[in-house]
């Protein structure tokens, strides 16, 4: 047949012999891996990547800020109250 196709996606055609049709693996959409761009291409998933990066920055400023607030807080708060 020379309508053969090239790429293969596993999740579709589990049954499809790889060598023996010579096929090129190539995951659809729906049966992509997620954990193999999760660390490389996350980006390219369709989200904006700046939502994501905004998102990360607030998370991060949030986490950041508490931090230092409280320290700050409970350290400022004893000489303040002693010297005033
Ligand atoms: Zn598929």
């Amino acid at each position: 047949m020379s309508d053969t196709p090239l790429v293969w996606c596993p999740g579709c055609r589990p049954e499809a012999d790889q060598i023996a049709e010579m096929l090129e693996t190539l995951w659809c959409g729906t049966h992509m891996p997620e954990r193999a761009g999760a660390d490389d291409g996350a980006v390219s998933f369709g989200l904006d990547p700046g939502t994501e990066a905004e998102q990360s920055r607030a998370l991060c400023a949030f986490v950041h800020r508490d931090r230092p607030a409280m320290g700050e807080g409970l350290l400022s708060d004893r000489p303040m109250d002693a010297v005033g």
